[in-house]
């Protein structure tokens, strides 16, 4: 079996600062990590790799240095990386990237599970997962918090939506987005360590994939979504109070603050 993680490399949210003039995120005013839900599909298909002896390949669109992120996914386990980077694919919406990702996917030809992560920290639309198997036209099942057993045909897992659990069964080919509930990720130990330092990283920009995606649905050109105006939410400061020797006074105080905030709505 192959099965493909799809892995983004986003900014350390905490630090990032944002470009407000052209409505993106500055992504140069901040280090990077590998958005913590792809740490999740990862580990998913490396316990299934474990198990079903499957190549496990992580696909990554991004600037050239989302190459680390690879070779921390090599470190982590898996089998190989492959980069999609060109300036081309710069300024890629959600349409456009996951255009770029099933192309690359369709590229590599035989796959049988893609696992992608609910959502990413910075763009945060978890809608690349859905999209992209709606482009392979493969079924998708999203919101994985649990896989319960798996074959070399097929997957079950436990999907929650809208707080609903849903006992689903996927045939491959088969495109699933994983929480943070399905597992807990593995470090990478040294072995892997050593084999992520020397491995060749397969690097693919727009001429790579021309056959397959055309120029006018890459990057700025591709997308139709505008970004009109970003706006940091202003950080509400947390506000306490200390009462001493005066718990009566304290507990009138409170249920005044329960009725403005609406948690309490009836006279006590
Ligand atoms: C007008 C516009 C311009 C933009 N320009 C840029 C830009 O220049 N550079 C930039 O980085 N972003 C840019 N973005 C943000 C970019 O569109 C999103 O980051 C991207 O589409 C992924 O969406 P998301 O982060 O919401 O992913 P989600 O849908 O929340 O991600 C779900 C999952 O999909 C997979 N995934 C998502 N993105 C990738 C990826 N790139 N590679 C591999 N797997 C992935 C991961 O498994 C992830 O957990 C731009 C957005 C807009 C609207």
């Amino acid at each position: 079996m192959t099965i493909i993680v799809l892995i983004k490399q986003v900014p350390d949210m905490e630090k990032v600062k944002f470009d407000r003039e052209k409505g993106r995120i500055d992504r140069s005013s901040a280090g990077t990590e590998i958005n913590p839900f792809d740490l999740n599909a990862l580990e998913a298909a490396l316990v299934i790799a474990e198990k079903t002896s499957s190549k496990v390949v992580a696909v990554s669109m991004g600037p050239p240095q989302a190459e680390e992120s690879l070779r921390e996914a090599i470190a982590r386990g898996a089998d190989e990386g492959i980069l999609l980077s060109d300036a081309k694919f710069g300024g890629s919406d959600v349409k456009a990237t996951s255009g770029i990702l099933s192309a690359a996917i369709k590229k590599i030809g035989s796959y049988d599970l893609i696992i992608a992560g609910i959502q990413t920290v910075d763009g945060d639309t978890g809608q690349v997962g859905p999209e992209v198997a709606g482009i392979l036209n493969i079924p998708h099942i999203s919101n994985v918090e649990s896989i319960k057993d798996f074959t070399e045909e097929s997957i079950d897992v436990v999907s929650n939506v809208w707080e609903g659990q849903y006992l689903k069964r996927g045939k491959y080919p088969l495109l699933m987005t994983v929480t943070k509930d399905v597992n807990v990720p593995r470090l990478p130990n040294f072995k892997n360590k050593m084999k992520a330092r020397k491995a060749e990283i397969t690097k693919w920009d727009s001429s790579h994939l021309i056959d397959i995606i055309d120029e006018s649905r890459l990057g700025v050109k591709g997308s139709p979504t505008k970004v009109k105006k970003i706006e940091v939410p202003a950080q509400s400061q947390r506000e306490g109070k200390i009462f001493k020797d005066s718990g009566s006074e304290a507990v009138l105080e409170m249920l005044d603050v329960f009725k403005k905030s609406r948690v309490l709505n009836k006279e006590v």
